[in-house]
């Protein structure tokens, strides 16, 4: 049987003060026993000696009466006494244990100094003689005869007394021992069984204590004080199973709305530490939650503004605002606004975070393409001003060059005219107006008039223009007029940037059907694709120029653009409507060999 911690205590505790008081029982009961024993010892050793005064008296010659000795042993012998007869001067006559050994003068004895003086004494004493501790009485002797008087002493060994008493102790302790023994079993038997229910709440509440709301004591129903605190268990139990459940709803709902943010959410603690932040936030930060949360955030993000912020916000109580760069690769533009979390002295601030980084981008496209069209535009300008005022001045007369001059003028408004068309272009394909009208394009068609459309214009730069198409035609899920645009730019393009006795081939084809993911992977489509191809013998592009020739006005030498009347916004174009009609531009081009540009598109 196993006992619970308290019970094996209460049972120390108890047989402790079992044995104590055992003791105390047994020291004053031997404490009376010989004070009564003594008392009754007394009385005899007193009732002998008057006995023997009396004996003494009567008898011829007192003490000296020669039959004494006899008397004395017979006396000694029968009452297992000590009888001693002592003359006035201390010499001892009569021993009923010593005999005739002399044992010296006994007149000195304090019982028969006290007997001299009171007519009895008593004394406890060792005795020399007998070598152990003794009781004494002594009488005087007084006798009729006038003969001196002497004295009768009595003596009893006080172990019978105290052997006496240590078999009466020895049999109390054997019965507190043996009681406490039995009342400890009973009573760990007892407590054991009654204190079972203790283990059964320490394991509930453990197991409570862990999560397992299961848990039960099943003791709700006993009609006593463990069925009132069952019942008071069940009750806590249930209170906090729904407390709990409150808590992980409102946790679980807090976590949905902040995961759900697009805005990262940041919550810190009065002393710096996280407290809390969303998914968005880290992916802002480009940390994972363990990294942040629990953590000061001076440690983990050094970004001094951000950290100004809060600690202006703590500072002053109020919200306030700021727009950093993270130190992630590549770098965000975040725009942060710090609010007070609550009133506390150093009160805990939440972060909310945006990520600006496109809009900053766009902001800076956006200055960067009105820089640009100005200046492209006022080139073109600028030439027939110049042109305009020349004939102004005089030039006008001059009948072999105002006709060149004013060439050039329109030339320079055909130029500017192009640009103006080519930006309205973009600007159309970029905002999404204007909605593409989707059909099923035949590419064979749309090549073939484009050779026709250009084939005198490359004929007259040296150059051959050739057609290699795919039979049946691949067809394309497009807009006949964008296809046109984007083949009409690359064609001008590849005759502009070939030289004399080049060939540019136009051919169209399928696309093996590819496999793309699809649906995050899970399911394979396949996408049969329709390509055209512009194929040059041209001067190419170097591979660094490669990626930027799509972007606006980039051109790889300028001058040279300018003159063939380029806008350096073809292949801008080309580039946002392929894109726009879900497909793809590809180039594969070296210096000095030629070019080839693709365009795929959905096949119908
Ligand atoms: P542009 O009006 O100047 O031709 P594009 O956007 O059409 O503008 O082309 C951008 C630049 O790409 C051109 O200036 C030219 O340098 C280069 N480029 C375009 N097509 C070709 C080609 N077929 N061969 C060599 N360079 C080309």
């Amino acid at each position: 049987m196993k006992f619970p911690r308290t019970v094996q205590r209460f049972l120390i505790g108890y047989l402790i003060l079992h044995l104590l008081a055992a003791g105390i029982f047994v020291f004053v009961l031997s404490w009376i026993t010989r004070n009564q024993m003594m008392v009754a010892s007394k009385s005899k050793m007193s009732a002998m000696t008057v006995l023997l005064a009396e004996q003494i008296g009567e008898l011829e010659g007192g003490l000296e009466n020669e039959s004494l000795p006899d008397l004395v042993k017979r006396f000694g012998d029968k009452s297992e006494m000590r009888i001693t007869l002592i003359k006035p001067d201390g010499i001892v006559v009569a021993d009923s244990v010593t005999g005739d050994l002399d044992i010296g003068p006994h007149a000195t004895r304090s019982e028969v100094l006290e007997a001299k003086e009171n007519g009895f004494g008593f004394s406890q004493r060792f005795s020399s003689t007998l070598d152990q501790q003794m009781m004494y009485f002594a009488r005087r002797v007084d006798s009729d005869n006038e003969l001196e008087p002497g004295y009768v002493r009595v003596a009893t060994p006080m172990d019978v007394i105290n052997s006496s008493i240590r078999s009466i102790q020895k049999y109390v302790w054997l019965f507190a021992i043996a009681l406490g023994a039995l009342t400890a079993l009973l009573m760990s038997i007892f407590s054991a069984k009654h204190m079972q229910p203790l283990s059964l709440f320490s394991a509930a509440a453990r197991r409570i204590g862990v999560g397992d709301y299961q848990a039960s004591t099943n003791l709700s129903r006993r009609p006593d004080e463990w069925g009132e605190l069952g019942d008071a268990f069940e009750h806590m139990k249930n209170e906090l199973t729904v407390r709990e459940e409150r808590l992980m709803e409102n946790s679980q709902r807090l976590e949905a709305v902040l995961s759900s943010m697009i805005e990262g959410v940041i919550a810190i603690e009065p002393n710096g530490q996280v407290m809390l932040a969303n998914g968005a936030a880290c992916e802002m930060l480009k940390l994972t939650r363990p990294e942040i949360v629990r953590k000061r955030l001076f440690e983990i993000i050094r970004i001094p503004e951000l950290l100004d912020s809060i600690e202006q916000t703590q500072e002053k109580r109020t919200f306030s605002k700021t727009e950093f760069e993270t130190l992630t690769k590549p770098p965000k533009t975040l725009s942060a606004r710090v609010s007070v979390l609550a009133d506390e002295k150093r009160p805990g601030v939440v972060v909310v975070l945006h990520d600006v980084s496109a809009l900053r981008k766009l902001e800076t496209m956006r200055r960067d393409f009105v820089a640009n069209v100005s200046h492209e535009l006022k080139t073109p300008l600028a030439s027939i001003k110049a042109y305009a005022e020349t004939l102004r001045i005089g030039a006008i007369n001059d009948q072999e060059k105002n006709l060149d001059f004013v060439k050039q003028i329109e030339f320079h408004a055909e130029l500017l005219n192009a640009q103006i068309q080519d930006l309205l272009q973009l600007a159309r394909v970029e905002s999404g107006e204007g909605a593409f009208s989707i059909s099923d394009v035949d590419l064979n068609l749309v090549c073939s008039s484009a050779v026709e459309q250009f084939s005198r214009f490359a004929e007259e730069r040296g150059l051959e223009l050739k057609l290699d198409l795919t039979n049946p035609s691949p067809i394309a899920r497009a807009d006949a007029a964008a296809i046109e645009t984007m083949v009409k730019n690359l064609v001008v393009n590849a005759i502009h940037y070939t030289l004399e006795g080049g060939v540019v081939t136009i051919s169209t084809s399928k696309l093996a059907g590819e496999i793309s993911a699809e649906d995050g992977g899970s399911a394979q489509k396949t996408h049969p694709e329709v390509a055209i191809r512009v194929l040059d013998t041209g001067i190419g592009i170097a591979k660094d120029q490669q990626a930027r020739v799509f972007e606006r006005f980039y051109r790889v030498d300028k001058s040279r653009s300018r003159d063939m009347g380029g806008t350096g916004l073809g292949l801008a174009i080309v580039k946002h409507l392929t894109q726009s009609l879900g497909g793809s531009v590809h180039l594969e081009s070296q210096p000095g060999k030629g070019s080839q540009f693709e365009i795929r598109l959905p096949g119908a």
